[in-house]
């Protein structure tokens, strides 16, 4: 079955050191102190570090091979974002990111599919670089999670519309099954309430890898649980081939 991985991290291996650019602010750039992994410094400060499965390519698909997933869906990290920057400077970084993306995806084409950053704090900016990444073959980044709080958000919206229905007069409820989440849960109980509220054709299989906290066995729990083969295949692919409207046929290496 194919399995795209719908919520990965990268970077590129090598940056500008921003701050020394720009001449302010604690912008990320990366420190490779020793073979194969590489510090993080937010100016001069330690942030964190990571290893070459954060911006080697090859190692990556090495990686996830044995989990059986084919594709990885990548943006950058969101401490990239920038969106602290003067915009035209934020824009600068955006743009280099995205390039860095455009041309791995264009590399492997059918390993890799990107979603791209733009600078939000200028509107003007972040739109025009919108329409240059999907020019570069990009996309852009959603997401979302309110999911476990819906009862209450909805019990808000009833007994007391004049404090939570102030801009909006829909009951929170009909968005559900609208928007895309993923199913970074640890928890199959969790997900199985996910699956219950949104259907199997909007929750997408995701990891947040190459991190820590995110799923590194590429969802091997769902793989694990009593699911439909139909739900899975829609969880493992369906589910973001209709969000980033990709087809199949592209991604199944024979
Ligand atoms: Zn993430």
């Amino acid at each position: 079955m194919l399995k795209i991985d719908a919520h990965t991290h990268i970077l590129p291996k090598k940056m500008p050191n921003w701050s020394e650019k720009f001449g302010y602010g604690d912008f990320i750039y990366l420190q490779h102190h020793k073979q194969g992994y590489a510090k993080m410094m937010r100016g001069n400060q330690f942030f964190r570090e990571i290893k070459d499965n954060c911006w080697d390519a090859d190692v990556r698909i090495e990686e996830y091979k044995q989990y059986h997933t084919q594709v990885q869906v990548v943006c950058t990290i969101p401490v990239m974002f920038s969106y602290w920057a003067q915009p035209l400077n934020c824009l600068d970084l955006s743009k280099f990111l995205n390039d860095n993306l455009a041309k791995l995806v264009d590399k492997y084409p059918k390993q890799y599919v990107g979603l791209g950053t733009i600078p939000m704090q200028d509107t003007e900016l972040a739109v025009k670089e919108l329409a240059r990444i999907k020019k570069i073959g990009l996309f852009a980044h959603a997401g979302g999670s309110f999911l476990p709080t819906i009862g209450r958000i909805e019990h808000g919206f009833n007994c007391r519309p004049d404090l939570v229905a102030i801009d909006n007069n829909e009951n929170p409820r009909k968005y559900l099954g609208k928007f895309w989440v993923d199913c970074v849960t640890h928890d199959p109980l969790m997900l199985e309430y996910v699956l219950k509220l949104q259907g199997s054709k909007r929750v997408v299989l995701g990891s947040d890898y190459p991190f820590p906290l995110g799923d590194l066995e590429i969802g091997k729990f769902i793989e694990d649980m009593n699911l439909a083969e139909s739900v899975k295949e829609d969880i493992f692919c369906n589910a973001t081939l209709e969000w980033l409207q990709l087809s199949k046929e592209d991604y199944i290496t024979k």
